[in-house]
């Protein structure tokens, strides 16, 4: 049997292992880094170099940009941030924001703009950002009121965008605003670059788990009409483009958490005794440790296989990288919830690794697409797909 994609069933073609491979190296030497920077709410200044020194970080721009393959290919990414969110999810959101706030640049970019800044997103001498939500608006994406106006050859760009995962550290952010054509709301991206005049940071909110996040306040900025990526009024084919790449990504990244949270578990039930017994056996633990084992390798088959198919066409297959998405996310709720139940009073214990999984976990049920959100538009195609 060939060794590509489109065999693969249960187990990774050679490409993809050694990539993971990679990745897992990656994440050995950030051990000694990972506690500070995930504590950390401004970008890690060795965890970046150790992931330039890598390379990985070149799989986030097609190979013509100095990217590592072809394509964008969803299943190195989602194979990759498995690796990576198992050690540090600072470390993880670095290397996945390069490709999400760059993407929109691969697809709608002129080649001035591409050329300037792909190569630099490759080697991490730029830090990428997408900014999409507002102060007030979150999920209801057309509700945005950040503006976009022509003005002689140049763009003007007014607004206010919150919670931007590398704000303040990022070296541009791919915005989507709202502009007026033919009378009409439409929706448009722009590169801004962070340097750009009238572009300012806020950090007004540090979450429960720190993050690299920001408000980026735009004012007057004025750019040149290169800086327009796609066409005018077609900003959500960049947006549903970038998901369709990137959300399956997510899945594999609450694998790892899940897993690295049920390897703790699993040593300290191993190694503690109550009753004369290790914990392993007592109660309830036993089947805690199980479901878990069997709910991650459940989520694996299902991200896998999804991540797989949104490498062939991510847009056709955007269905199977959002049921992913919700199924390895609620499962690393679940799974890091029981971690924390089966290591008593010692799941607790600030600092500790099973206490930062435990608030690591929690956003990504609320990014890149809110469970409700996706299962909401999952029962809508099911319906329209199956109903009579
Ligand atoms: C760590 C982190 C990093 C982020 N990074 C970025 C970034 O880089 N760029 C960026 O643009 N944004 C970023 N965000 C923002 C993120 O995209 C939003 O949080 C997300 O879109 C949800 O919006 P909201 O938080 O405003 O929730 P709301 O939209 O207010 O939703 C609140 C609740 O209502 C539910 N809900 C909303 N609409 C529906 C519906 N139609 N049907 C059923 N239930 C619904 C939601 O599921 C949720 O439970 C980040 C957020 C976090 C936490």
């Amino acid at each position: 049997m060939s060794d590509t994609v489109d065999d693969m069933m249960f187990e990774l073609p050679d490409q993809y292992r050694e990539i993971a491979g990679q990745a897992r190296a990656l994440a050995e030497q950030a051990v000694p880094y990972s506690d500070r920077a995930d504590e950390s709410d401004s970008v890690d200044p060795d965890m970046r170099r150790l992931l330039a020194d890598s390379g990985l970080a070149r799989l986030a721009v097609p190979e013509r940009f100095g990217g590592l393959l072809p394509e964008v290919d969803s299943l190195a990414i989602t194979v990759v941030r498995e690796a990576l969110a198992a050690e540090s999810a600072h470390l993880d959101s670095l290397f996945c924001m390069q490709g999400i706030g760059s993407f929109a640049i691969v697809k709608g970019g002129s080649s001035a703009v591409q050329e300037a800044w792909l190569p630099r997103v490759a080697s991490l001498d730029a830090i990428a950002g997408l900014s999409l939500t507002e102060p007030d608006v979150g999920s209801d994406l057309k509700a945005i009121t950040t503006t976009l106006t022509r003005d002689g050859d140049m763009l003007r760009i007014n607004g206010r965008k919150s919670f931007i995962t590398n704000g303040g550290d990022a070296d541009f952010y791919s915005t989507l605003a709202v502009e007026e054509i033919d009378g009409q709301r439409a929706y448009s991206m722009v590169l801004v670059p962070a340097d750009a005049s009238g572009v300012s940071i806020e950090r007004p909110h540090q979450i429960i788990a720190p993050h690299v996040l920001g408000d980026v306040i735009m004012e007057d900025v004025v750019l040149p009409a290169d800086h327009r990526l796609g066409e005018p009024g077609k900003g959500f084919a960049l947006v549903l483009a970038t998901l369709s790449t990137f959300r399956v990504s997510v899945a594999g990244a609450a694998l790892g958490l899940a897993e690295a949270a049920l390897v703790e578990a699993v040593r300290h039930a191993a190694g503690r005794e109550q009753f004369g017994v290790t914990l392993d056996r007592l109660g309830g633990i036993p089947a805690a440790l199980a479901m878990s084992w069997t709910e991650i390798e459940m989520a694996r088959a299902l991200t896998y296989r999804a991540a797989a198919a949104a490498a062939r066409d991510p847009r056709a297959n955007l269905h199977l990288s959002s049921m992913a998405k919700v199924a390895s996310t609620e499962m690393a709720g679940r799974v890091v919830d029981r971690c924390v139940q089966v290591m008593g009073r010692f799941g607790l214990v600030r600092g500790s690794r099973i206490e930062r999984f435990y608030r690591e976990a929690r956003p990504m049920r609320i990014y890149e697409g809110s469970t409700e959100v996706i299962l909401d538009s999952l029962a809508k195609q099911l319906v329209q797909r199956m109903a009579p």
